[in-house]
């Protein structure tokens, strides 16, 4: 007998993840929407391997709390990290970076967007192949 991970899931999936900001499959579940109060967005994202978003920048500064698999976080100018479950990445205002899935396994974040009065995503270029596969 076999159990669908998604069955271990904390989140639903969501919704497919906007097409002209990301290469290959993503889901997007929304968690907290952000309001005057609170200045934070909240999201849960599923990357299938090889998925990636665009190069971005966030305004305000972004959280990124790794609660499943295996992905990729780069920051421009410098090399791709692997992160796993249980790592937590805090992203300055204004760095110029992307986030992934690595090739063979997904990764699910939960991406918590704060001081969003000060912006939340500016979405830039796609993350070539070149740039996804220059980890060895
Ligand atoms: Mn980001």
């Amino acid at each position: 007998m076999s159990v669908s991970k998604n069955q271990s899931t904390i989140f639903p999936k969501g919704e497919p993840a906007p097409a002209d900001y990301f290469v290959g499959k993503a889901w997007v579940k929304f968690l907290v929407q952000s309001d005057d109060t609170f200045n934070t967005s909240i999201g849960n994202v599923v990357f299938e391997p090889g998925a990636r978003n665009n190069w971005h920048k966030h305004g305000g500064g972004q959280i990124l709390i790794v609660t499943d698999g295996e992905g990729y976080y780069q920051e421009k100018g410098k090399p791709i990290q692997i992160i796993r479950k249980g790592d937590v990445i805090k992203i300055l205002p204004g760095v110029k970076h992307w986030h992934g899935a690595s090739r063979d396994h997904e990764m699910t974040h939960i991406a918590v967007n704060t001081n969003t009065q000060k912006g939340i995503v500016e979405w830039l270029e796609q993350v070539t192949d070149e740039e996804y596969n220059a980890l060895k």
